[in-house]
């Protein structure tokens, strides 16, 4: 298991995130802000815990991200 997090508030919407990890981001209409696809939001923060198997493609979207505020780690 994996968790992945994202500080969402600080999103600037540059869409990297949808390219290295279609599967799991996706850009909001509402607010032109990425949304983690199936995340709980605490305060700023969201948060989804998911397989190993999408490791290696959320690792690339948080390597992308220019304001560093998608993090991914090993539970
Ligand atoms: S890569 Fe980062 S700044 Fe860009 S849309 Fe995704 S979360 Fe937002």
């Amino acid at each position: 298991m994996i968790q992945i997090t994202q500080l969402r508030k600080r999103c600037i919407g540059c869409n990297a995130c949808v390219e290295a990890a279609p599967g799991r981001w996706a850009m909001s209409r509402k607010d032109g802000k990425c949304t983690l696809v199936g995340a709980i939001g605490k305060k700023d923060i969201y948060i989804l815990n998911v397989s190993e198997i999408e490791f290696e493609e959320n690792k690339k979207a948080s390597e992308a991200c220019p304001v560093n505020i998608i993090q991914v780690k090993f539970l």
